[in-house]
């Protein structure tokens, strides 16, 4: 892969931001190091490694130092955002024209699953904030890239995905926010919940109905924040993903351009699952990430309490129960890569396999947090640790994107339609 203009600005800035001060979860895994065994940087090209390194620098650096306050206090750390945007991670898989860094399927997992050891959920905001960019950037017409694409890749501007409503959900192609076409712009009704980054960001990604029933009467608008008939619910209390913002998104005979709609009518659904797909191993990326750091932690401190005058680390019990989290952080990451590398390459087999890797590693890498926690003890159960706020961000990897029940859906569909 050549060496485009911002990935050389990625391993710029990536070596000043190297020499800052590291986080306690950092400190301690670089005195003991990342044991070889589940080294994320395992096969990648030098260019690779260069980009993962800034993007665990980046992490550890301006990430990790406020994960626990950014849960607590439900901050959208917009600046921090804006500064991996520097990085060039507000379009890693945009082209450069229009402000992208243009990487690959690939390349964009490994910095997801090294943001997240950081903040899984910021780096999950950011990864729906990639999704929403990279349909524009796919879609959308000349003057739509244009007039949207650099100002999502630097962050000036963030995005939100709207698919979801109150009554649809999984069964997403039954949405009934209705877009009325009237001269040269689009009449919308209805309301999308659970939106993330919902009224908080700018340029909302909308899929709504303007034909018949089902898949094919859905089309895809990008509505900007302070069109009028445009308005949000409150902010949602959540388990966890508390540092972005999730709200209804609401329209009372919102007027949107025709113009701002991406592809043809009826192509919405379409746009919305190609979309997904990306989004699937984005947000597994997360999971490994959350997973990597969990595995550490968990590994730091079997070494360091003792009970029964030694360390825990000397019980059989719990070396075997490690040994099968770093087995599944391994496999996971193994068939996140596959599928990444599937849908770069356009393969036919490309969307089960996102859809594999998304069920596997979020349910997998959800057990490892979650083991982790156990094998803290109480301490697995105080905020003070880090470990129980990767458990609840990353549970929600297992319902949204997709839930792991309608991830299933589609690699049985697959199984026993194709022949
Ligand atoms: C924090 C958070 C952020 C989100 N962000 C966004 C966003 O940015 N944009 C967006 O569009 N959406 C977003 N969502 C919505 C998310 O995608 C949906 O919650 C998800 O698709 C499931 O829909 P539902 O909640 O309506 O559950 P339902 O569809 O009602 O499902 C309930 C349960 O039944 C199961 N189920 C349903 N049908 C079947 C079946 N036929 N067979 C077996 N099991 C079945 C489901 O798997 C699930 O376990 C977010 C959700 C959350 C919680």
């Amino acid at each position: 892969m050549a060496v485009v203009g911002p990935l050389s600005r990625i391993a710029r800035l990536g070596r000043n931001i190297c020499q800052n001060h590291r986080l306690i979860f950092n400190k301690i895994s670089q005195r003991r190091g990342i044991a070889s065994c589940i080294d994320p940087s395992h096969g990648l090209s030098d260019e690779q490694k260069e980009f993962q390194k800034v993007a665990f620098d980046f992490a550890a650096n301006e990430m990790s130092p406020h994960m626990a306050e950014w849960d607590q206090k439900e901050v959208f750390p917009v600046e921090t955002m804006r500064k991996a945007a520097q990085l060039g991670f507000g379009g890693i898989y945009v082209q450069p024209d229009v402000g992208g860094s243009g990487l690959s399927r690939l390349d964009t997992s490994i910095i997801f699953e090294a943001l997240s050891t950081g903040c899984a959920s910021t780096t999950a905001y950011i990864s729906i904030h990639n999704m929403c960019a990279w349909m524009i950037d796919t879609f959308g017409n000349v003057d739509q890239r244009e007039k949207f694409c650099p100002d999502l890749c630097s962050m000036e501007k963030f995005a939100s995905y709207c698919l979801t409503e109150p009554g649809s959900g999984s069964d997403a192609a039954s949405l009934l926010t209705s877009a009325q076409k009237k001269g040269d712009h689009y009449i919308l009704n209805g309301s999308k919940a659970f939106i993330s980054g919902g009224g908080d960001t700018d340029v909302y990604v909308v899929m709504c109905r303007t034909g018949g029933k089902g898949p094919k009467g859905i089309s895809c608008l990008v509505v900007e924040k302070g069109t009028p008939g445009l308005s949000f619910g409150k902010k949602e209390k959540k388990v966890g993903w508390n540092s972005q913002p999730t709200r209804a998104v609401i329209f009372e005979d919102c007027a949107v351009p025709v113009a701002n709609r991406l592809g043809e009518e009826g192509q919405g659904f379409s746009i919305a699952m190609k979309g997904l797909n990306g989004g699937r191993i984005n947000i597994a990326s997360c999971s490994l990430g959350a997973a990597h750091a969990c595995v550490l932690l968990a590994r730091d401190h079997l070494l360091v309490r003792k009970q029964f005058g030694e360390t825990l680390a000397n019980s059989q019990f719990l070396q075997f129960k490690l040994a099968e989290m770093a087995t599944k952080l391994v496999t996971s990451r193994l068939l996140v890569r596959d599928a990444a590398t599937a849908l770069q390459q356009n393969r036919s087999d490309a969307v089960t396999l996102c859809s594999m890797a998304k069920l596997f590693a979020t349910d997998e890498c959800f057990n490892i947090c979650n083991q982790a926690l156990q094998m803290h003890g109480g301490y697995g159960y105080l905020k003070d640790y880090a470990v129980q706020q990767f458990v609840r961000d990353i549970r929600v990897h297992q319902i949204l994107e997709g839930t792991n029940e309608v991830m299933r859906m589609i690699i049985s569909r697959n199984l026993l339609t194709e022949s």
